[in-house]
């Protein structure tokens, strides 16, 4: 029997870390469905800028699962276009948030690849550490097919333990799967070397439909069967936005009161929507004067977003 795609039979919204018995190496599996329903609900992407998006947010699962810190992981993607901006933040309380930016002139083939909807640019991983102000980054530049070759192109320059990833979207789920050589392990030595080797081989026969659709279990036995592979443990992972009406008078007041205050005469209230999330927010004249402080009294943080 056919399962039907939107009615999965496994624990999704989850990341599955793995390990092998008989080899020095370590895996994450990871698959979104209601977390990347709740991106794609609240902005309608073309497909390909979708597919890419979704990759991305696969990754960023598996990656802040890699570092372990108190903190977020950003993945931005900044390029010459189509597609000018993609961010997806995972934080350490296991959520995760992400959008794109692109010109909406420019029609894109549904099966545009990573190349054709961006041009020239970078991918930038930062982890930033709660309390800590110089945050860590990584840059590759853009020029692959997929954002998964530029991740390995990434812990090639960064991590140097072998590193492979496997990710996949489509409107219905993201998802992805990591192998990773341990520091621990003795990667000159003829064994893991062909440990790595057989396990990289294995891992590479995963299909998009085959991390798509199948839940941890029934993927790591297809591929893994006669390996010793064993499951260590799961964590949910869910959609969460931390933006704010208080957050966003805070912009506002740094746009500057001479700005703000032209925006009232021109569309008679400021709105702010967040680039996450698409929450919408307004400020009307009494809002933004007390914002400038130049009334006080009436409260502004109250609850009256507008959806
Ligand atoms: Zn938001």
């Amino acid at each position: 029997m056919k399962q039907a795609n939107d009615d999965l039979s496994f624990q999704s919204d989850n990341l599955q870390r793995f390990i092998f018995d008989n080899a020095e190496i370590r895996g994450e599996w990871v698959h979104l469905h209601d977390a990347w329903q709740q991106v794609t609900s609240r902005r309608e992407y073309p497909v390909a800028i979708q597919n890419v998006l979704g990759q991305m947010m696969a990754a960023a699962g598996l990656l802040a699962a890699t570092v372990k810190i108190k903190g977020r992981l950003v993945l931005q993607l900044k390029s010459t276009g189509p597609v000018s901006l993609m961010m997806v933040e995972c934080t350490s309380d296991n959520t995760l948030r992400a959008f794109a930016q692109w010109d909406e002139q420019q029609s894109l083939n549904d099966e545009a690849n990573l190349t054709e909807i961006t041009g020239e640019g970078t991918l930038a991983i930062t982890i930033e550490v709660e309390g800590s102000k110089q945050p860590y980054q990584g840059i590759v530049s853009l020029g692959a097919d997929s954002i998964a070759q530029l991740l390995e192109t990434y812990f090639n320059q960064s991590e140097q333990l072998g590193t492979r990833v496997w990710l996949a979207a489509n409107t219905v789920s993201a998802a992805g799967l990591l192998i990773q050589q341990l520091p621990s392990a003795d990667h000159h030595s003829e064994s893991e070397e062909e440990h790595w080797s057989r396990i990289s081989q294995l891992s590479a026969t995963v299909t998009e439909s085959e991390l798509l659709d199948l839940g941890a279990g029934t993927l790591l036995h297809r591929l893994f069967h006669e390996e010793e592979c064993r499951l260590l443990s799961a964590t949910s992972l869910e959609f969460s936005c931390n933006c704010s009406r208080e957050r966003v008078a805070n912009t506002i007041s740094l746009l500057g009161e001479d700005d703000a205050l032209q925006l009232l005469e021109e569309q008679g209230s400021v709105e702010v929507a967040c680039e996450f999330c698409n929450e919408h927010y307004y400020f009307d004249q009494a809002d933004v004067a007390l914002i400038f402080n130049q009334t006080s009294g009436c409260p502004i943080f109250s609850s009256d977003t507008i959806h």
